[in-house]
C-alpha cells in the first residue's frame, strides 16, 4: 500500500503564516483568523461571521480564544455588515474553538449553541444532528462529526459550503483523540460529510477548501486506512509499545506533533483491538506490550 496522495499539493493554498485576517469567502461568510498560530492550531483558530447581507444579524462560528485583538476583529467584521451577533455556534470543545463562546455569548447577549451542555452553557442550547437553525436571515444544517472529539458539529449553509470544524483541516490532517475521539466515528463522519456534496469545506484552522472538497475527504479516508495499514505493519516488524509505533510511522513528522500522533495512533489501535487484530496494553503507561493478535 502507497501512501495517499494530497490533493491539496497542486491547489494555490496560501503558505503557512500568508491567510489574510480578515476575509469575505461567500455572501454569507466573512472569516476572521485569531492570532494563536501554533503547531496544532497551525496559522491560528478560524472564527466565522455568517448571515445574510442586510439582515442585520450574524452568527459566530468557533469564537476562539478569548482574546482581546481577536474580539476587536470580530466586532469589525460585524460592524463592516452592520451586523449584530444574534447566536453563538461551537464545533467542539477545546479551548482554542470554545474558550470565547461564553464571555463573548454574554458580551453580545446572544444564546451559545454546541452539542454538549458543558460548551453551550446553563442559558445556551444543545444541538442535535439534523436540526436547521433560521438565524441571521439564513438556515443552518446541524452534522454530527464526532471522531476528532465525541461532541463535535459540523455547520451546512445554504450555499452548499459545510464548516467542520477540526474534523478536516486546511493543511495536513487532523487528530483523532484518545481516549475521547473514536476512529470509526471519524470514519463514518467523512463520509457523511461527502455525502453532503459540499461546495467547500471551511476549516477550524488553515485556508478554506474549496477546488474540490470531495477529493479532500477521499484523502482523509485513505490516510486513516494508511495509518492503519503502517501500524499493522510497525506491529508485525516488532514494534511493541506505541512509543515505538508513533516513532516508525511518524518519523517524517516533527517531534512536537508527537503527543498528537501518539493518541491518533492509540486511537487506531483502539479500533484495531476491537476488530481483534490487535491486542495488548494501548493505554498510556500500560505494561503489557501492544502485539497483533
Ligand atoms: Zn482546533
Amino acid at each position: 500500500m502507497d501512501a495517499p496522495a494530497d490533493p491539496r499539493a497542486g491547489w494555490a493554498l496560501p503558505a503557512p503564516g500568508r491567510m489574510p485576517r480578515t476575509v469575505d469567502l461567500e455572501p454569507l461568510v466573512v472569516r476572521v483568523l485569531a492570532p494563536n498560530p501554533s503547531g496544532m492550531t497551525l496559522d491560528g483558530t478560524n472564527t466565522y461571521v455568517v448571515g445574510a447581507p442586510g439582515s442585520g444579524q450574524a452568527v459566530l462560528v468557533d469564537p476562539g480564544p478569548d482574546d482581546a485583538a481577536h474580539l476587536a476583529a470580530v466586532e469589525a467584521a460585524l460592524a463592516s455588515r452592520d451586523a449584530r451577533c444574534v447566536a453563538v455556534l461551537v464545533t467542539h470543545h477545546h479551548g482554542d474553538h470554545a474558550e470565547a463562546a461564553l464571555p463573548w455569548g454574554e458580551r453580545f447577549g446572544a444564546p451559545v449553541a454546541a452539542g454538549t451542555a458543558a460548551v453551550a452553557g446553563p442559558r445556551g442550547r444543545v444541538l442535535d444532528h439534523g436540526e436547521r437553525l433560521a438565524l441571521a436571515g439564513t438556515t443552518i444544517g446541524v452534522v454530527a462529526t464526532p471522531g476528532h472529539t465525541g461532541d463535535h458539529l459540523a455547520f451546512r449553509l445554504e450555499s452548499g459550503a459545510v464548516l467542520v470544524g477540526d474534523h478536516v483541516l486546511g493543511r495536513g490532517t487532523s487528530v483523532v483523540t484518545h481516549p475521547e475521539g473514536d476512529v470509526v466515528a471519524y470514519l463514518e463522519s467523512l463520509r457523511r460529510v461527502h455525502d453532503l456534496g459540499p461546495s467547500a469545506l471551511y476549516c477550524g484552522h488553515g485556508p478554506e477548501l474549496t477546488e474540490d472538497p470531495g477529493a479532500v475527504l477521499d484523502y482523509y479516508l485513505a490516510h486513516r486506512a494508511y495509518r492503519e495499514h503502517q501500524l499493522l505493519t510497525a506491529l508485525a516488524a516488532g514494534a511493541a509499545s506505541v512509543e515505538d509505533l508513533v516513532a516508525t510511522v511518524y518519523a517524517e513528522v516533527p517531534r512536537s506533533l508527537w503527543p498528537a500522533a501518539a493518541q491518533s495512533t492509540r486511537a487506531t489501535l483502539a479500533k484495531l483491538r476491537a476488530e481483534g487484530r490487535v491486542q495488548g496494553g494501548i493505554e498510556p503507561g500500560a505494561a503489557e506490550p501492544v502485539r497483533l493478535a
